[in-house]
């Protein structure tokens, strides 16, 4: 059944109005008529079956038949901060990410960041970025749409660390200290911070200075990701520990 995610104050106790790309999405791609089942979600948990009982040229009504729908959602909020990727990388990191079930993303400037910021399109970019979190936790039935924050500098992202109960750097020249180690003693409904470098990583002064920050810098196996790959693997990782 399609899902839609709504602004919480269009899901009322009995109804639900859609509206936005969503009414065209439902009128003209699904075909939907008065009477078809849609789920309804208010991305913060709240999740609904209900049925279409009037369609307006902008906007959709629905009446709440079901609540409380199966939640599908990581046991531990996992946010991802992503030094900066070239090209379009950013939005498959978001794209599998958020199936994989992220909580939320942001991007980071670092020393061997190649990407040059433009702040005049970077408003564009992160309502892009967002569009695509929610089509992708509409496809993959998530109760919660992943937050997409503001690029960040590399002093911002160390800052950060304190809002979250673990932060942890991945380095692929961490020999000791695995993720999976930090995993093992994470209880469920903990905050964790992965950061993940650029596509040239981090250097040593930037790993000293996370260390110092409160990050505990880990290896993600013995293999050379490349940068997207690494935060897919980190939340495979989640999900294996907490899920299977
Ligand atoms: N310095 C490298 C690799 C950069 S890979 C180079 O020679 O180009 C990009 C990012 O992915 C790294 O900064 C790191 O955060 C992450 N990464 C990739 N493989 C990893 C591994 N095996 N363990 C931990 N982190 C890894």
């Amino acid at each position: 059944m399609q899902r839609y995610f709504v602004e919480p104050m269009h899901m009322r106790e009995q109804e639900v109005t859609i509206t936005g790309d969503d009414v065209n999405h439902i009128v003209r791609v699904m075909r939907s008529r008065i009477g078809d089942e849609v789920i309804c979600c208010n991305g913060q948990g709240r999740d609904v079956r209900g049925t279409i009982e009037a369609i307006e040229p902008d906007a959709v009504h629905i009446r709440i038949l079901e609540e409380g729908l199966k939640n599908r959602e990581l046991p531990v909020q996992v946010t991802i901060a992503q030094g900066l990727p070239k090209g379009d990388k950013m939005e498959w990191v978001i794209q599998k990410g958020t199936e994989l079930g992220a909580f939320s993303f942001c991007a980071f400037t670092s020393s061997r960041t190649v990407v040059k910021l433009d702040t005049k399109k970077e408003a564009k970019r992160l309502e892009r970025w967002q569009k695509i979190a929610k089509e992708a936790a509409e496809q993959s039935h998530r109760s919660v749409v992943p937050h997409i924050g503001n690029v960040q500098s590399w002093r911002e992202l160390l800052a950060s660390a304190s809002g979250f109960h673990y932060a942890v750097l991945a380095y692929e020249k961490e020999e000791s200290a695995t993720f999976g180690r930090v995993l093992a003693d994470m209880p469920p409904g903990s905050k964790l911070l992965v950061v993940i470098g650029p596509e040239g990583g981090f250097d040593e002064k930037e790993v000293a200075e996370a260390e110092a920050a409160g990050f505990a810098a880990v290896s993600l196996g013995k293999r050379i990701l490349r940068a997207e790959t690494a935060p897919l693997y980190a939340l495979s990782c989640v999900s294996y520990r907490f899920e299977q």
